[in-house]
């Protein structure tokens, strides 16, 4: 599957929020836009023009696309797919991108960074309900049990994650078991649990079009 594989960092002061796609240095001095919190490229500091409404609604859609690591493609399917569902389409579109395995295995706690989860799912060494499942974009349903299933070098590893990660607040949605590396997904997300700053519903104006 394609994926965005240009510069992270860019990406954040592009869209004027931290997104954490960094994993550890994104807490760190070193997060670049905590030290330069505008545009990269020559006018990305002066640069103060009026934005549109419709400017408006493409900056969001390209901050969600960019948190979830998802390209324009998929996250139109993520749209039509939560539009076509009963209920408010924006908080659903961010319920599906949430539910989404990589994503359960970043709150989980177990990966510091999305790169990496995905990684450790795309290796195989993730089972939903004792099978293994390696599609990232796998959505995860209520009742089912994540589980780990690696070798011992990478399990110390991911040990060593849930030690870094231990500060974050997991879901309620989800129950994580550390010491035996497996999470439960006790209940589908809630609007209320998604943890980022996002006007969706100028991602469906901008869709709706
Ligand atoms: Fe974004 Fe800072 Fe993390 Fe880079 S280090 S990805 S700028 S939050």
């Amino acid at each position: 599957m394609a994926r965005y594989t240009g510069a992270s960092c860019r990406i954040c002061r592009r869209e004027g929020t931290k997104l954490f796609l960094k994993g550890l240095r994104c807490g760190t001095d070193k997060c670049a836009f905590a030290r330069r919190s505008y545009p990269s490229g020559q006018h990305g500091k002066g640069r103060r023009r009026k934005i549109s409404d419709y400017g408006l609604q493409l900056r969001e859609k390209q901050k969600v696309k960019r948190i979830y690591g998802v390209l324009e493609r998929q996250f139109r399917r993520y749209f039509y797919e939560a539009d076509r569902l009963e209920g408010v389409t924006g908080e659903l579109l961010l319920q599906l991108l949430e539910r989404r395995l990589d994503n359960v295995i970043l709150r989980a706690g177990f990966a510091v960074s999305l790169c990496q989860a995905r990684q450790i799912v795309r290796y195989g060494h993730v089972t939903i309900n004792d099978k293994k499942v390696d599609i990232p974009s796998y959505l995860v349903v209520s009742g089912e049990k994540v589980k780990i299933k690696a070798k011992e070098k990478l399990t110390k590893q991911i040990k060593e994650n849930l030690e870094i990660t231990k500060e974050r607040i997991i879901p309620s949605w989800l129950n994580v078991d550390s010491a035996e590396l497996k999470a439960e997904i006790v209940k589908l997300p809630t609007r209320e649990e998604i943890p980022f700053a996002v006007q969706e519903q100028l991602i469906v104006e901008l869709y709706s079009k």
